[in-house]
């Protein structure tokens, strides 16, 4: 399986690669964000409870995310690989991920990280909730969830550079040349696992 997490800061462009890489490499895309705001949109008790943390730009609790990620993969394990969007965002989750695929005689082959400044990440989404509505893109939201990313998930790059996976990407560039330095990763790795 050709495993990838897509990694960054909030706004800096995860959701819109992941679906070039999806169209590119035939990844399946585990999108916990969107998995949470269709629940979200059902009144789900899971979305319910969601909600009241994607409000103020807090992370939904570990356990809520890793039960999540267990059952989506376990319902799609017949996928050529993943594409992470999302998750792991807490060295917990990083572990729950390399526990739940070990266990499946696989592993994650690379973890891109898009490198987007803070300034650059604030506009893209301010730009984003006036253009979609979706309503943590606003200043309030947005610096909270800067600040969760800084303290909590910003960890896990130390936690992937030392296993070796950690590829930076510049993401600032448009969409289509973020994409170009994307592929030259993926076509690398894709051809190793090949063989
Ligand atoms: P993008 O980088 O695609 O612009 P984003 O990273 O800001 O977007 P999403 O990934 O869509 O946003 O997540 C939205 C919100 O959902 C997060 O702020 C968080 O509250 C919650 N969430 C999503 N994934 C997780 C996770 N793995 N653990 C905890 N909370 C999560
Ligand atoms: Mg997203």
């Amino acid at each position: 399986m050709l495993n990838v997490v897509i990694f960054g800061a909030p706004g800096s462009g995860k959701g819109t690669q992941s679906e070039l890489i999806i169209r590119k490499y035939g990844l399946f895309h585990i999108s916990t964000g969107d998995i949470l705001r269709a629940e979200i949109e059902k009144h789900s008790e899971l979305g319910t409870t969601a909600d009241m943390y994607i409000k103020e730009g807090k992370l939904v609790p570990d356990q809520f995310m890793i039960e999540i990620l267990t059952q989506t993969i376990e319902a799609n394990l017949t996928a050529k690989g993943f594409i992470f969007d999302g998750f792991p965002r807490t060295l917990a989750q990083g572990e729950a991920l390399e526990n739940l695929l070990r266990e499946r005689n696989t592993n994650v082959v690379a973890v891109l990280n898009l490198d987007v400044e803070e300034d650059e990440l604030v506009k893209r989404m301010l730009n984003r909730g006036k253009e979609t509505g979706r309503s943590d893109d606003n200043l309030y939201t947005i610096k909270n969830r800067l600040n969760v990313y800084n303290i909590q998930t910003e960890p896990l790059k130390t936690f992937y550079r030392k296993k070796g996976k950690l590829f930076s990407i510049k993401g600032k560039d448009d969409v289509n040349e973020v994409f170009e330095s994307v592929s030259e990763v993926l076509d690398r790795l894709a051809f190793k696992t090949r063989k």
